[in-house]
Formats: C-alpha cells, sequence, structure tokens
C-alpha cells in the first residue's frame, strides 16, 4: 500500500498495491494510482519547484 497526497486537499491517499485508485482518507476524492514508471515529476504540481532542486544539486562537471 502507498500513500500519495490528495490534490484537493492536501490529505493522504490510501492507494493499495492490487487497486488502479484509491480515496482520500479527508474528503473522499477518489485518486488514480500513479503509474509507477512515471516519474512523479508528470503529475506533481511542485513539479516545477522540484526540477530547481534536482538541477541545483547536480554535481557540477
Ligand atoms: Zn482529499
Amino acid at each position: 500500500m502507498k500513500y500519495v497526497k490528495c490534490h484537493e486537499c492536501g490529505g493522504d491517499v490510501e492507494i493499495w498495491s492490487d487497486e488502479d485508485s484509491g480515496f482520500c482518507l479527508d474528503c473522499n476524492a477518489e485518486w488514480a494510482k500513479p503509474d509507477k514508471d512515471v516519474s512523479c515529476l508528470d503529475y506533481c504540481e511542485y513539479a516545477d519547484t522540484c526540477r530547481e532542486i534536482i538541477e541545483a544539486k547536480k554535481p557540477v562537471g
């Protein structure tokens, strides 16, 4: 089972490993399980910030 952040309320969404989607514990919004082959950068609202951090942490050279 994994938790993802609810995009609606920021709460925890429980998604069981054998399920394709789960429901937010707080607002009951349904969320599809992110494809494990897809980077979180593809759906995260903070992806742009993350990319900047990743770029900043890359070794120079
Ligand atoms: Zn929610």
